[in-house]
Formats: C-alpha cells, structure tokens, sequence
C-alpha cells in the first residue's frame, strides 16, 4: 500500500526528525514511479520532485521534463546517450513518444519552427559546473547534424563544422578553470542559428553578456586566469615566442601566478594546437590570428611591469625598463610616450592642461584597468569576427537562439557583478512566468474550461522596477547620476539607495551591518555589498593611454582603440561614447528580452548534484535549493493553482472507467457503466463516469478533448483502483 506511508526520510536519510503530521508530504502512488514527467505527479511537493529526480539520476536518466522545463543533471561521467543512434531516435518524434532528453526539446524547437514559421529560443541556465555549457553544444550538434543529410559528424559540411568550431575557441578566450567548474564560461552568450526555409542553417549568430574582466588581473589562489593565457604560454611556436617577446614558463607571468598553474588531465599546449585547428576551420588568416594573440602577450607583459616609487616624492616610477620596451615593442607605441601617458598623464584643470602626478596604487590601478579592456576589446573583436564568418544568412529569415547564462548567484559576499546576473535571472523568470500564464490560459480556453489564470510574472515586478526603473529612479539610475557627481562616494550612493527605497519598497530592506542592502528575489532574499560600485560601474581608463593605443603601430591594437582617437575623457562623455557597465547591460539585456518574447521558448533548467564532481551521488539538499532558485518549484507552484494533471478522454475512460462498471455498484449508474464500456462520446463518457465517482465539482474540469484534475485528485482515484 502506498498511501499512509511518507517519503520525509528521502530527504533525511542521515539523521532522525520529528515532524508534525500535517508537515509531511505523501509519497505518489508507484505508477508514477520514475515519472518522465513530474508534472503529471498527483502529488505536487518539494520531496516527490527530489525523489523522482533522485532515483532517475541514480539510473543514469539525467533528463526529466518538469511541466515546461526539462531538467538535465549533471551525470559527471560520460554516458552513451548523444550517438548517431540517438539523434536518429528523435528526429521527428513527439515530446511525449521519446524519453526526456535534451535532443527531444531541441527537434521541438526545430519542428516548430518550420512548421509554424516561428522563431525558437532554448534558455539553459543553472549553477556553475551544472551542465548548461555542454548540453548549449548538444543542442548545436544535434542541428548541425539533422540538416546535414549524412546525419554524420565527420561529414558536416564545412559551414557546420565552422558553427562546431566556434565552440573551442569561444572556451579558450572566455572559459577559466575555477573552483567549481574546471571549464567555467565567464560570460553568458546567446547564439542563433540561422535557417532557410527549407530547414537548412544558413548563418549563426553570437552575442555575449557580462565577461568577468577582473579574473584577467587576479584570480582566487585555487583558480586559474583564462585558459588562453596558458595555451600561448605553453604552446606557441619558437616564432611566435619570439615575435611577442615570451621567453618565460607560466609561474613566470605576474597574471598567471595564482596557485593554480595547471588542469589535472588536460594539456594546454594540446589545447592550443586544437585552438589553431579552430582557427584555420574559421579561416583566420595568420595575420589575424598573430593580431588576436598579440593581445594575450601585451596583457602578460603588462602584468609584469614594475612599479617603484620614487622615495622623496612619493611619485610612482617604473623600475625596470627592459620590461617596459618589450611591452611597448609588442604593443607598438613609443617608449618615452608610453611610460609619460602612464607616469605623468596630461589632464585639463579648467582651461589649461597640466601633467598631473600618479602614485605607485594609481599606475598600477591604470595598468589594471588596461590589461582589462584590452582583454574585453580582444574578446570583442574575436566573437565580431566569428559572427562575420559565421552569419551569412541568405534567405534564412528564422531561426533557434540557444542561451547559455548563469543562474542565481547567492554568494556570502555578493556585489554589483552578483546584481547584475541576478537582475538577469530575474527579468528571465519573469519572462518563464509570463509564458507559461500565456499557455495554461491559452489551454483552457482551447479546451473551454472555467478558469481565470494568474500571470505570476507581475510578482517579479517590484524587484525588477527597483533596479531598472529611472522614475523614481532606481538602482542602476542612481548608481549612474552618482557616477557623475564628482563629490559622489560608495557610502553616499547606498545612503541616498537607502533613502529612497527603504520605505517605498518591500523588497529592499538597508544592510544592517555592512554597507550595502538587502534586496528580495523571487529566488531568496540576497545582501549586497556596495564597496567598489562607483569605480566598477564607470571603469574608468587613462585616456592618455588609450590614446596612444589608438595610434599604435600594430594596426589591430590600434583599432581595438579607435574610439579613442578623439579627444579626452570628457570629449567622449559629451558625444555619447561613454557608457556605464550598468547601462551596457540594461541596453544588452533589453534586447535579449526583445529578441526572447518574439520566440517560442523552451526552458533547460541543469541541476549541479554535488559538490565534488563526482557520478551517481546526489546530494538532495543542494538539489532542493537549485530547484527552489531555478523556477521548477514555482512552475510548480503555479501550476497548483490551476489543474495541473490532464488525461484525454481515452486515457481517462481506460484507467478509470473500471472504478464504477466494478465494485463500485452502489456509486456508478447504470448509465456510467455504459459509458466505460459501450458507445458514448468521449466527454458524455467522462462526465458520467465523473459523475458516478461522485468526486467535488471543484476538483476537476471536463474539456474538449482532455480531464483537468487538481493536484491530488488523481492519487485518490489511483487508490480507489486498488480497493477494488
Ligand atoms: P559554468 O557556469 O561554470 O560555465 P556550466 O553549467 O556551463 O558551468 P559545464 O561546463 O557545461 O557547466 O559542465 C561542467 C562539467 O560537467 C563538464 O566539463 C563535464 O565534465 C561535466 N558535464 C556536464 N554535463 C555533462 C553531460 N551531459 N555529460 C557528461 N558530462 C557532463
Ligand atoms: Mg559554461
């Protein structure tokens, strides 16, 4: 018997709790055992959902549909599933006829497309190390190899391989080895793959989100610095040492020396051999390529110039200047220019200019701040040229954008890179929220059932307003009028936040302790510090330099600095050049918003199951948090509110006809018992047997063509079945 017993030792294997009666949530019946999809679970709670995700995982069916998502568990082994076999399993076939997988949602995507005329978005987001990156390339793969006739891999025509190829590269200059995730992406990115009408790719497209800059001049001790780095230290040619002036190992470079040097099983010198394949498939000329990786090797001698300062002054100076020509040699700048635009920059003091004096933290923080840009201008300029092999869409007017993101970060210290992500995830799942009140309402309605559906999104509303809004102003608007006001500090910023918010708004509270404030997620509530917000939001450079920059000898660097060519800081400032990181992102991100709500969407939620990258262990706790962060729970939620189980006619009349033509004589009439058996149509049918059973009104809706239970309903018919 299923019913009586509890399944709150599934969650508490390791230690005994007593709980009150009402607490506990009801194990489902067996034959949702396993369920492939956990929306059709009668019983709709936190403990069902880890249990089912739990024991599918433990037989190696990492993909389980969760209503609208599909969930995909990080297995940490490889497993035989993304084959040729596979893919020709899913080709054309229904959602519900194949098991979950992620190549099920992808042939989705594609039949919808082509059929509708629609364009397609697939979300994949989850923690770091969860799975989004690798199942972001399944999904490339599995298109690359539908529309090629082969349906083989070593047969992809060249422009598939070149959409493949994108990949390696990509990982090189934006992926670092951290403590979670020994191939981390940095940055988010959306990439589109173009089609004709025929349905097959004719361009792609990637754009980018937030590269986390600051890990290009410091990393945590157990982290590494881009994998690129590493690759040219330990795998560039003798002439091309040469050419950039390496001469050292990686411990010799200031930006590598973190204490993590190396990724136990992986080569980077094997890596960047792979990394040239990548680029040769691209078809970068060697120009371009010695262009790209020049800029690696400016950012590597800039690290190691060395700062001194000068001891009766207290005026910084550069201690060694072999380091300082062979960082202008490569950067192809003048010497004297280089080390007086850093040393002794020329600023306007109301009509005159003046050579102002830098300490040795000032220099040093200018050197920062340009190893930076260059590394995001470099990175810039890769994916445009990507983009421009890549997106030669002809005829192709549609396509399926795949968006790899990270989740929610919730970590002890959060900061303005934290909000940016979480604002992210937020507008994200406002948009899942929106979507699917969208289909359940549309549902209904097909079916004509009485049924006013919430639209959940308008609950992320007042967080959301809080940080985009400019009237009254919020978050990021106030950070940007303070990032102009010269007398404007860190701690004025916040108190001004404070005043603004604190009692206008439920879903910020001040920080009690540090300076910073409290914001209310849908996810959780989360502290944010404010320390360093005015200099993260303006990253300001040192136009002297950038100047130089702009007329360097090396036509690439020079270009990369184009937009500095002309005037100061303040020039630009005035002609709209400059922008704050926050209004970057807010731009970005409106027009991922835009580019997302004129798409059908599909939504792949990773689930990270443990902590030490290991197979077959599922730590439940960690498992229930993601879900809770992630929306599976609030789809679920949502989905409570309405009917969340649905049966066609047949279905129905199949399982549960039995109920009033057996044992149940006293209940079933004599009509209901016809109805299961002989001919009557298929709503007349369901509603006598309904009938009969003598279940609430409230408790179910008859359609057009389906049954609509409430959460629940159905346990207690699949009870009554084993009575009989
Ligand atoms: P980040 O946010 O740090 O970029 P991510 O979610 O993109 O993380 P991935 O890089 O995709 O995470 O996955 C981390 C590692 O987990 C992979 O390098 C791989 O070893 C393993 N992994 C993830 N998904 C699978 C899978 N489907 N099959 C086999 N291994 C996997
Ligand atoms: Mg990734």
């Amino acid at each position: 018997m299923w019913t009586g017993c509890y399944i709150f030792d599934v969650l508490t294997t390791w230690y005994d709790r007593v709980v009150k009666k009402t607490e506990i949530d009801k194990v489902n019946p067996p034959k949702f055992d396993k369920a492939n999809d956990m929306a059709e679970l009668t019983y709709l709670n936190e403990a069902s959902v880890v249990h089912n995700l739990a024991s599918r995982y433990m037989a190696d069916m990492i993909y389980t549909y969760s209503g609208l998502f599909l969930v995909a568990v990080n297995p940490y082994c490889s497993l035989p599933i993304y084959s040729h076999e596979y893919i020709s399993t899913y080709k054309n076939q229904s959602r519900d006829g194949t098991p979950p997988h992620i190549y099920a949602i992808t042939d989705l995507a594609f039949r919808n497309m082509l059929e509708m005329r629609e364009n397609q978005s697939i979300l994949v987001t989850g923690e770091s190390g969860a799975g989004k990156t690798e199942n972001t390339k399944k999904v490339i793969q599995y298109l690359a190899a539908v529309t090629t006739p082969t349906n083989t891999t070593s047969e992809l025509g060249t422009f598939e391989q070149q959409i493949l190829q994108a990949n390696p590269i990509l990982e090189s200059f934006g992926n670092s080895q951290t403590v979670r995730n020994n191939n981390s992406s940095r940055f988010g990115k959306f990439i589109k793959i173009g089609f004709s009408r025929s349905g097959q790719i004719s361009g792609a497209y990637i754009d980018w989100y937030l590269l986390e800059k600051s890990r290009v001049v410091t990393q945590s001790p157990l982290e590494r610095n881009y994998h690129i780095f590493y690759q040219l230290v330990c795998g560039a040619s003798t002439s091309m040492r040469e050419k950039f002036l390496l001469d050292g190992k990686v411990g010799d470079y200031a930006y590598l020396n973190s204490g993590q040097r190396s990724i136990p099983g992986v080569s980077d010198t094997d890596e960047f051999k792979n990394l040239m394949l990548a680029f040769k498939v691209m078809g970068f000329s060697e120009q371009e390529q010695t262009d790209l990786l020049r800029v690696i090797a400016i950012i590597l001698h800039i690290g190691n110039l060395e700062i001194g300062e000068e001891r009766s002054s207290g005026q910084a100076k550069l201690s060694q200047f072999s380091q300082v020509e062979k960082l202008c040699h490569v950067m192809g700048v003048p010497v004297d220019a280089f080390a007086k635009a850093l040393l002794r920059p020329r600023a306007k003091a109301g009509r005159d200019w003046v050579d102002q004096s830098r300490t040795q933290a000032q220099v040093q923080f200018s050197l920062h701040a340009l190893a930076k840009v260059l590394y995001e201008r470099g990175f810039a300029y890769l994916v445009n040229r990507i983009n421009e092999v890549l997106d030669r869409d002809s005829d192709g007017n549609m396509f399926i954008g795949v968006l790899d993101i990270a989740g929610f970060e919730i970590f002890e210290a959060n900061s303005f890179e934290q909000l940016c992500i979480n604002y992210t995830n937020e507008k994200l799942q406002q948009f899942f929220n929106h979507h699917m009140f969208v289909l359940e309402q549309e549902e209904y309605a097909r079916e004509n059932i009485e049924w006013q559906f919430i639209d959940f999104g308008h609950d992320l509303q007042p967080t959301i307003d809080l940080i985009e809004k400019s009237n009254p102003i919020g978050i990021f608007s106030c950070l940007d009028e303070d990032c102009v006001m010269p007398r404007a500090t860190d701690k004025s910023f916040t108190e001004k936040l404070h005043t603004l918010w604190a009692k206008k708004s439920d879903k910020y509270k001040p920080s009690l302790f540090k300076q910073g404030f409290r914001l209310t997620h849908y996810a959780a509530e989360v502290d944010y510090s404010t320390e360093g917000w005015l200099e993260k939001n303006k990253d300001p450079l040192n136009d002297n330099i950038t100047h130089l920059l702009s007329l360097s000898s090396e036509p690439h660097v020079a270009q990369l600095f184009a937009d500095d060519a002309e005037g100061d800081g303040a020039t630009r400032k005035r002609k709209g050049l400059f922008r704050t990181v926050a209004q970057r992102h807010k731009e970005q991100l409106t027009s991922l918003m835009a580019q997302l709500n004129s798409t059908r969407p599909h939504f792949v939620r990773c689930i990270l199951p443990n902590h030490e990258k290991r197979p077959k262990k599922m730590d439940n706790v960690l498992v229930l948090d993601q879900l809770r962060c992630n929306g599976v729970l609030e789809g679920i939620r949502i989905a409570r509110t309405g009917f969340p189980n649905r049966l066609s006619f047949a279905e129905f009349r199949q399982r549960y006809g039995i109920l009033v033509t057996q044992g149940a004589g006293a209940r079933g009439t004599q009509l209901a018992r016809a109805a299961s058996t002989g001919y009557v149509d298929g709503q007349r049918a369901c509603s006598l047997i309904l009938d009969a059973l003598k279940l609430d009104k409230s408790a179910y809706r008859v359609g057009i063509t389906k049954v609509f239970f409430r959460a629940g309903v159905l346990a207690e018919l699949e009870d009554r079945r084993e009575k009989l």
